[in-house]
């Protein structure tokens, strides 16, 4: 079973680069935020719960998270390879996910980080827009859609996201870009992680996630670790 794992700041577009490299590598994509965003919609016990951390930007508590993860990896689909994206967000998350890992006798084969500049982070949060049928990610300053409100792809409603208001994208960084250096710590340690710059066009950035992912042996990051 392949795994890998997606880092990055909220915004940093490691969703759609985990859309991306899910399609070519053929594994399956499973955004946490997703996950908890599908329980919220259907008023389960955990959308309850989760949504209480949500509408402040805040992290949701690490059992729950990994919980319900755990659920996720046990599922049949799961087995030819998966791409977690948003997941592990914290030290203690990615340790459970090292050791439901092994369990399985698998581990995290990369973990690719996505950096992107505070700044710039804001900026795309801000101006974010998604398509209601599918999720498919717009911004109003570096890619609008041809008709503002109307999904190009599938003509679905375009909506913001409640967490993506200017007060609640400060609170998301400051509380969450904390632990999300610990868990690049955590990999670097074990010599997983790959960083490319967010910053550049998404195909760029896709090109150099690919490379990376093909040629593990690369300066910068150890092997024997
Ligand atoms: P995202 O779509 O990845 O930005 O996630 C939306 C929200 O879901 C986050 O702001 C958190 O409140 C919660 N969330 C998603 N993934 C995690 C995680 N791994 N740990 C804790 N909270 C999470």
């Amino acid at each position: 079973m392949k795994v890998y794992v997606m880092i990055g700041a909220p915004g940093a577009g490691k969703g759609t680069q985990a859309d991306i490299l899910a399609e070519r590598l053929g594994l399956v994509h499973v955004a946490s935020g997703d996950l908890f965003r599908d329980a919220v919609r259907n008023d389960t016990a955990l959308g309850r719960e989760a949504r209480r951390y949500m509408e402040r930007g805040a992290l949701v508590p690490d059992p729950v998270v990994i919980g319900m993860i755990e659920e996720r990896l046990s599922r049949p689909d799961a087995a030819a390879g998966i791409i977690l994206d948003g997941f592990p967000r914290t030290r203690p998350q990615a340790e459970a996910l090292d050791a439901a890992l092994e369990r399985r006798g698998s581990r995290v084969d990369a973990a690719l980080y996505v950096g992107v500049p505070e700044d710039e982070l804001v900026k795309r949060l801000s101006g974010r827009w998604l398509c209601r049928a599918s999720g498919h990610v717009y911004n109003e300053a570096t890619h609008p859609p041809l008709v503002a409100g109307v999904c190009d792809a599938d003509g679905s409603e375009l909506y913001q996201r409640d967490d993506d208001r200017p007060e609640t994208v400060r609170a998301r960084l400051e509380q969450q870009l904390p632990p999300m250096y610990e868990v690049i710590d955590h990999y670097t340690t074990r010599g997983s992680l790959v960083a490319v710059d967010g910053a550049q066009p998404v195909e760029t950035v896709t090109e150099a996630l690919l490379r990376a992912i093909a040629h593990p042996a690369r300066p910068g990051r150890s092997e024997a670790a």
